[in-house]
């Protein structure tokens, strides 16, 4: 096990891409780090109006000859790129290391989870055929045809770097619309990358455009006359602005927003297979997953609850913390130091409001030399309550908060009790019990014996509650409604 070589030697100075050329930004600089070492990355933009105003233009002009691309020339794009993922999927994995903190095995998950989402996309020529019937009347056909719009955009969040953008992009150009991605300032390296690859994969100039920048160049994006339909990952009050911004502009939205998940775990669950099961969920990507459980909820007795809690945190104390980079981390840093400090003030709300600390993972104990101002270890609250500010916010780090509940029935009104409705799940071998989460659970993600249930990508992906604003979620046949309107054409035949 060693401490892999570092994807990025010297500072990197971001360009934005549009209409095929990597272009330099007027706007303010600023500096990218890697949250585990310290250590500035890139300087990177925030572009200005303009910039951004010319990446839709370029994306509006390139859409009439991209349409008119037969579907197949348009998988073949997505499928080179494929293969270019392919060949670089270590670099594009320690980037993601390095501008985010995760591990490198979290970083080599979701590179594949982005590469499946070219593999499924670029199955277009089929996902994309419309219906049709003879004889509506003697003589008369009638057909449904799927047409892409035209210009989309995706305004992405920190927490998946690479994979995030192409939930929505590769569907939105494989059905012949062009895109602008903006990716969260805080790690914008990854988006950067694949646009690279773009290029060297033969996409035409302006079908794929990445500007760089924040709020400003989101709400620049979303705002555009020009611009069709949006797609936002992000917090659920940011979210819900951009959701009523699109909606007063007449266009399609995917809204994809914040979590604060419940895990019921019952007393005739699998332990072995579901304590780890647990620490992935917790405290995997540091917690920062919008799949992350947030909420432990434990049916059964005394004994059991103990016994089951006491493996818990024992779990949870050995974790091992450190740099991303070192293949034995299991956990890295927190994304960037102020989110940091967001958790240590839930800590320290959890414990004004009554919770018990059980594992106190300001405790720091981190594995090699780094400077400590964005790592944590897990924490372990007991003795939670719905009602508390642990459980009714998200807390967006390695947090857990273990409730209890007499039956299965009282941990469903718990969780279906709160505003988020993201990804909950179950653990237990009775399929009675599985069978009734299922069907009661107000979550759009699912877990049975599972404590992330991120669907593959050609399944949809979005929440409900205040998790998801929109219709259509992102990824499989939903995206390709969503990236598409329907005509209805009648032929009578002379
Ligand atoms: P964020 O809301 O801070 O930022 C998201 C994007 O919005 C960024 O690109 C940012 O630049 C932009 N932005 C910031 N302020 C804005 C404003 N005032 N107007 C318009 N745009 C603005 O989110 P984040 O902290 O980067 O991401 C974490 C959040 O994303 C968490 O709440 C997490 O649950 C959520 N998330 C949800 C899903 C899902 O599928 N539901 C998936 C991943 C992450």
């Amino acid at each position: 096990m060693a401490i892999l070589g570092e994807p990025i030697k010297e500072v990197l100075k971001l360009k934005n891409y549009i209409n095929g050329e990597w272009v330099e930004s007027k706007g303010e600089l600023y500096d990218v780090m890697n949250p585990a070492t310290g250590k500035v990355l890139a300087k990177a933009p925030l572009s200005t109006k303009e910039e951004v105003n010319a990446a839709v233009e370029a994306a509006k002009e390139a859409f009439p000859d991209w349409r008119r691309t037969t579907p197949l020339a348009r998988s073949r794009c997505l499928f080179r790129l494929k293969e270019l993922l392919e060949e670089n999927f270590e670099e594009l994995s320690r980037v993601q290391t390095v501008e985010h903190g995760k591990t490198i095995d979290e970083s080599r998950g979701e590179t594949r989870r982005g590469v499946e989402m070219c593999e499924v996309s670029s199955g277009i020529p089929s996902l994309m055929m419309g219906y049709n019937l003879e004889d509506i009347a003697t003589g008369i056909d009638e057909y449904v045809i799927y047409q892409p719009l035209g210009v989309f955009c995706c305004i992405a969040p920190f927490n998946f770097p690479f994979m995030v953008p192409m939930w929505f992009w590769p569907f939105a150009v494989a059905t012949g619309n062009t895109f602008v991605v903006k990716p969260s300032p805080r790690d914008p390296i990854s988006q950067v990358k694949i646009a690279e690859l773009c290029d060297e994969a033969g996409f035409p100039p302006g079908v794929i455009n990445v500007v760089l920048g924040g709020a400003e160049a989101a709400i620049t994006l979303v705002d555009h006359p020009d611009m069709k339909g949006v797609t936002f990952v992000g917090t659920t009050k940011i979210g819900k602005d951009i959701y009523t911004r699109a909606a007063a502009g007449g266009k399609r939205a995917i809204i994809q927003t914040s979590a604060s998940n419940f895990l019921l775990v019952m007393p005739d669950c699998n332990v072995e297979a579901t304590i780890p099961a647990l620490m992935t969920s917790f405290f995997g990507n540091t917690g920062q997953r919008c799949l992350s459980g947030q909420q432990l909820v434990i049916v059964g007795g005394d004994k059991f609850y103990n016994e089951f809690v006491d493996a818990v945190v024992n779990t949870a104390a050995n974790m091992k913390v450190g740099y991303g980079m070192d293949e034995r981390t299991q956990m890295g840093p927190m994304q960037r130091a102020d989110a940091k400090r967001k958790v240590l003030q839930v800590i320290e709300n959890g414990i004004k409001e009554g919770a018990k600390l059980r594992l106190d993972g300001r405790k720091l104990n981190v594995m090699g030399d780094y400077p400590h101002a964005c790592f944590l270890n897990p924490s372990i609250f007991e003795d939670v309550t719905p009602d508390m500010s642990l459980v009714t916010e998200e807390i967006f780090g390695p947090v857990m908060n273990i409730m209890r509940a007499k039956d299965l029935n009282e941990a469903i009104e718990v969780a279906n009790g709160n505003r988020f409705g993201n990804a909950n799940s179950i653990f237990t071998s009775n399929g009675k019990n599985a069978r009734e989460f299922q069907y009661r659970i107000e979550t759009g993600n699912v877990g049975i014996n599972i404590g992330i249930a991120a669907p593959m990508a050609f399944f949809p992906f979005g929440g409900m509650k205040d998790s998801f604003f929109g219709v259509l979620h992102g990824q499989g046949r939903d995206a390709i409604r969503f990236f598409t309107e329907s005509k209805v054409a009648i032929q009578r035949w002379p």
